[in-house]
């Protein structure tokens, strides 16, 4: 497939272009990897850049080719990506935009698009993750307030949050799929516990959120009660089908400047090298097109992405590491420097297999919901 864009939407593409060359000189210096609140104050400060030039809102309500266009020219211009907006801008503002009353988007979405509060998605536990129904925090309703209690883990960016999207089971006697609810739990809130867990890459990337009857207003719920599997369908189709969707373009832009770092210093001429460099650059071409594929799929079915999502996320988390294994061969000795972005880049890509759903659950969705087979015992 190939998309062709028309006169408008190049000129968006030129608007755009030019408004990068102004504002990325102007940006400050990216704090390290492991400064958090650092870090929080870079991101939503792009953030605040975009919405305030008329582009924050291109993650929902721009047309698809115009999404794509954003992500293509901001990668390509080496602008920061989400960055500590991840959650709110790419799955839990999504998931509020399609599921929320109208007074939740009117309350959350504008400060997400501002760059204002931060989310953080509190699914996984530590005996729930690829089996995410299993989650056994609970939340027992008293009059206007849930009263939560349990335990998160792998919650990324929780120290920086203003909020959590977090799934709490209000209906201990129901079907494990039907006794969970959605909400959006204030990180401020008297009772939780953030201990951060360091990662290989030294960053201080997620923790583990402990929660002792902390109180959530029952207006903080999204979708109703012991209907939250459903909305979490819905965060997990944005997770997979369109929030990674930018760094296909940032790959690219990394097999562009292996294959120069390769031609520079003689490993051109080595077959083997040259044939996986071909076949990342094919592969990363078919993963732009099935992003094209799946934004306008999700835009043409209502908004939220389809199972196309876990195909995506499939060869994407695959892909990513190869990227990386085959710089490490281009770097050599390089490739174990810590201080190197690509160093960091592959010690981190070896999560993406694992998180927002392992490979082996991917598979399990593609075979059973894409290729109809049984499911397993
Ligand atoms: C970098 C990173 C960031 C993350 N951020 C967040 C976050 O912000 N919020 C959050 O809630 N979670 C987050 N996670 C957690 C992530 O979603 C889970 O790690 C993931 O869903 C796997 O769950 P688990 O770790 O409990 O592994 P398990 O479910 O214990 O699985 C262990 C192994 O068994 C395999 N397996 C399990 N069940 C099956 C099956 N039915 N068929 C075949 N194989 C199976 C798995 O594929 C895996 O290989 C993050 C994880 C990472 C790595």
């Amino acid at each position: 497939m190939e998309l062709t864009y028309t006169q408008e939407e190049e000129a968006f593409r030129t608007g755009l272009r030019e408004w990068l060359a102004v504002a990325l000189p102007k940006l400050p210096p990216k704090p390290s990897p492991d400064d958090w609140p650092g870090r929080r104050v870079y991101d939503t400060g792009w953030q605040r850049a975009l919405h305030d030039a008329g582009y924050a809102d291109v993650h929902w309500d721009a047309s698809p080719t115009q999404r794509l266009i954003f992500l293509e020219e901001t990668e390509k211009a080496g602008a920061p990506y989400v960055g500590a907006n991840f959650v709110g801008l790419l799955h839990a503002g999504p998931t509020i935009a399609a599921e929320g009353t109208p007074e939740q988007r009117e309350r959350w979405l504008a400060p997400i698009l501002r760059g204002e509060e931060i989310w953080c998605q509190g699914f996984s536990e530590p005996d729930a993750g690829s089996d995410l129904a299993s989650l056994r925090t609970r939340a027992v309703r008293d009059g206007d307030t849930y009263v939560v209690t349990g335990s998160k883990t792998w919650t990324s960016h929780a120290e920086v949050a203003d909020w959590c999207e977090l799934l709490v089971r209000t209906d201990p006697d129901a079907p494990k799929h039907r006794g969970i609810s959605w909400l959006a739990m204030p990180m401020d809130a008297p009772g939780i516990t953030v201990r951060p867990l360091r990662t290989l890459a030294g960053s201080a990337e997620f923790a583990e959120v402990f929660l002792d009857e902390v109180r959530v207003p029952a207006a903080n719920r999204v979708g109703e009660e012991n209907d939250g599997w459903r909305v979490t369908m819905v965060t997990l189709s944005f997770e997979r089908g369109t929030a990674f969707v930018g760094e296909v373009v940032a790959c690219r832009r990394t097999l562009g400047e292996l294959a120069r770092t390769a031609r520079a210093d003689g490993r051109w001429d080595d077959p083997v090298l040259r044939r996986r460099l071909g076949r990342l650059n094919a592969e990363f071409g078919a993963l732009w097109r099935l992003t094209q594929w799946n934004v306008s799929e999700a835009t043409r079915t209502g908004g939220v992405p389809g199972v196309g999502g876990s195909v995506f996320k499939l060869r994407y988390s695959h892909a990513r590491q190869e990227l990386y294994d085959t710089a490490a061969e281009v770097l050599g000795p390089d490739a174990l420097d810590l201080d190197r972005e690509w160093t960091l880049d592959r010690l981190s890509s070896l999560s993406y297999t694992i998180a927002a759903g392992t490979s082996q659950i991917q598979r399990n969705i593609v075979a059973e919901r894409v290729l109809g087979l049984p499911k397993g015992p």
